[in-house]
């Protein structure tokens, strides 16, 4: 039967993509026209990572421009982080034109959040929600150099505050532009490679197994799947040209997947993971992924198949070192996360998902 429902989301998309090895070398053409806005200068946002390597010479910062490299190790954006940056540029410069993001998904969300943050005044905690954003931000650029969380798609930003770890979310987070050149991401190691990708995988299996998936969603994460056989399994399997064209593209449709369907399962555990012990969203997904047989036993055959061809270690034992007071502030995270239960679970989830449930769940792990 075909599902019929009376309200359907109105989504907004990336205004503009641009796709191509080397396409990175027209990102000062596109801001060109930009320039004007504002007080006519740019904030390029770019992962330490690229601090003295050769694309910190192609980034096309003007004299004008403030630039930021930001290190991503430490912690996954915060939202002191945000306000702290916001506060620094609006001092030293006042609006600027636009923001560029050139890294993964946590500098991509940093860029999101500071282009919403530089015209919504007070603290980005307050805004840690569905449209609770007030004005449009600035035009602001995403640029991965890491592929799978789907972040240059989405309509959200994730950061982590003093209570919740929530994106700020709304029409107005989405890019304006971004830039897909599949040479930038040659150089990622590759355990993130397998981690930052596995997302994509999963965002696709929760997408296709809940009551949010309809056709749209379905052939978007389809064809993302097909991309991630190719590239994680196979005799072409691994860290190639013609792979990282791939995982770029999976990465994209498995966030517009997500934009008719909904994330579950392992990403309201992922989301109790990262908030109570600091764990990086993909890394933690892969923990998870690796113990739900029970919710989704084809796409975790699959996936451990997967993480067994690229021999990654993935740790076991972990809950053994947790108190019960830990684990139960897990499952309380992961409890509160409702739309993804209704999704991955159904109107009655709290008649299966419980407290308890989901403590057990954790000392799998
Ligand atoms: P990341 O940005 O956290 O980076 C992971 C690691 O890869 C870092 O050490 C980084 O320095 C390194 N790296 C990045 N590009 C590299 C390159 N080309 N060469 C070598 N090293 C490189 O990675 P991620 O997994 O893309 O992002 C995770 C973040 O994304 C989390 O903060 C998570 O909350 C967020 N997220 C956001 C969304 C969204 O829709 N907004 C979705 C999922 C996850
Ligand atoms: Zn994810």
């Amino acid at each position: 039967m075909v599902a019929t429902q009376t309200t359907h989301k109105n989504f907004k998309g990336v205004e503009k993509t641009v796709f191509g090895r080397g396409s990175f070398s027209q990102l000062d053409e596109i801001i060109a026209p930009i320039r004007t806005e504002n007080e006519g200068y740019f904030v390029f946002l770019v992962d330490n990572y690229f601090k003295g390597k050769p694309l910190e010479g192609q980034v096309p910062a003007h004299a004008e421009d403030l630039t930021y490299y930001i290190s991503v190790e430490e912690h996954e954006p915060t939202t002191d982080q945000i306000d702290q940056l916001r506060d620094e540029i609006l001092a030293k410069k006042g609006l600027p034109s636009g923001v560029v993001g050139i890294g993964g998904g946590s500098i991509m969300d940093i860029a999101k959040a500071l282009s919403l943050m530089l015209t919504n005044e007070g603290s980005s905690t307050l805004y840690q929600g569905l449209n609770l954003i007030k004005k449009p931000g600035i035009y602001h650029v995403g640029v991965p150099t890491i592929s799978g969380t789907g972040a240059e798609v989405s309509m959200t930003a994730v950061l982590t505050g003093p209570v919740k770890k929530l994106g700020l979310k709304c029409e107005w987070t989405v890019f304006n532009q971004i830039v897909l050149d599949p040479e930038l991401i040659a150089s990622v190691p590759r355990n993130w490679w397998f981690y930052t990708g596995m997302d994509t995988y999963i965002h696709c299996i929760e997408s296709e197994n809940g009551r949010l998936n309809n056709a749209y969603s379905h052939a978007f994460a389809e064809q993302s799947m097909k991309l991630c056989r190719e590239i994680y399994l196979g005799e072409n399997s691994g860290q190639t040209p013609e792979n990282d064209d791939k995982l770029m593209v999976a990465s994209m449709m498995g966030g517009l997947s997500l934009t008719y369907s909904e994330v579950g399962v392992c990403h309201a555990l992922s989301y109790g993971l990262s908030k109570i012990l600091g764990t990086r969203h993909c890394y933690a997904n892969c923990l998870i992924m690796n113990h739900l047989e029970d919710y989704y036993p084809q796409g975790v055959a699959e996936f451990k198949e997967m993480v067994a061809y690229h021999q990654i270690d993935l740790p076991q034992g972990l809950s053994k070192d947790w108190s019960d007071d830990t684990i139960t502030q897990m499952a309380h995270v992961s409890y509160n996360l409702p739309h993804m239960w209704l999704h991955a679970i159904g109107d009655n989830w709290q008649e299966t998902i419980t407290i308890d449930v989901l403590k057990d769940l954790f000392r799998r792990l």
